[in-house]
């Protein structure tokens, strides 16, 4: 079985791509920028045995995510059985200073990009009466955050749309559940100042960081028949953060 990932290069969207591949999926790798990364990535996951490929797109824009989905099914020759919609950025910044660019910059990236995608595969997905759709939300979606409107509203957006698809392909055996990790050590939490990252740790009853890996056991389990029985749902990866 074939699963794409988007934003896969780097970060969550890596530890995922790795652990779906030691699942046995052969994986489609997307990417925008990291081009290098990427590749390395190919070739660690094509030595554990499963079929790897490249693909550069910006999810973002409809016509590419469409592309991207046209040369994942012409290379390997298979339609998507697992979409992951990973790929994500942060533009930080209290409202009021907040600029259009800055919100939509990412609604596209968060929020229309996983909709792109999502219309893409399960239209194969719906043929085949098989699909899993994980979406990568956020705790901040659940419960907001100062500094955040644009990427929290983007996140929000995810659950909803998550729990949409959900109800609608439910009898055509398609699954679609997101998760929300809390504070994972990525290049996204990198860039935060230590005096931030001290406050958050405080927050955190488990008492660390999260690690990528983490949150791709739950993809795992999301990916996999296992949880055919679970959709629509949201799981929290975040060390007892937000207990909603
Ligand atoms: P990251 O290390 O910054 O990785 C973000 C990934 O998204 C990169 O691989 C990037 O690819 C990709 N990406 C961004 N814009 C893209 C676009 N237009 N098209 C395709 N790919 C794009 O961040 P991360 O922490 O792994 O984040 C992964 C996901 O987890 C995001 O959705 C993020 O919001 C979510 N999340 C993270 C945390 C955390 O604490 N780290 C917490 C909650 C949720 P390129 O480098 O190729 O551009």
């Amino acid at each position: 079985m074939l699963a794409l990932i988007t934003g896969a290069a780097k970060g969550i969207g890596r530890a995922i791509t790795l652990q779906l591949a030691h699942d046995g999926f052969d994986v489609a790798i997307n990417y925008a920028h990291s081009e290098e990364a990427a590749k390395s990535l190919r070739d660690e996951v094509t030595a554990l045995g499963v079929k790897a490929e490249i693909f550069r797109a910006d999810v973002s824009v409809q016509e590419e995510a469409a592309k991207m989905f046209a040369d994942v099914k012409a290379s390997f020759g298979e339609n998507v059985s697992v979409l992951v919609n990973n790929a994500g950025i942060t533009r930080d910044t209290l409202l009021m200073r907040m600029k259009a660019e800055d919100w939509l910059a990412v609604i596209n990236t968060n929020l229309n990009a996983a909709f792109y995608c999502s219309q893409l595969a399960v239209k194969d997905m719906a043929k085949a009466r098989y699909g899993r759709i994980i979406s990568i939300s956020s705790v901040v979606g659940l419960v907001g955050n100062a500094g955040q409107c644009n990427y929290s509203a983007s996140k929000a957006g995810i659950i909803g749309l998550t729990k949409s698809i959900a109800r609608e392909y439910a009898a055509r055996g398609i699954t679609a559940n997101a998760i929300a990790p809390g504070f994972i050590d990525t290049g996204m939490t990198g860039i935060l100042k230590p005096e931030v990252k001290e406050g958050i740790l405080k927050s955190i009853p488990v008492g660390r960081i999260g690690e990528p890996e983490e949150v791709a056991r739950a993809v795992s389990f999301f990916a996999s028949e296992k949880s055919a029985y679970i959709t629509g749902q949201t799981l929290a990866v975040d060390g007892g953060m937000t207990m909603i």
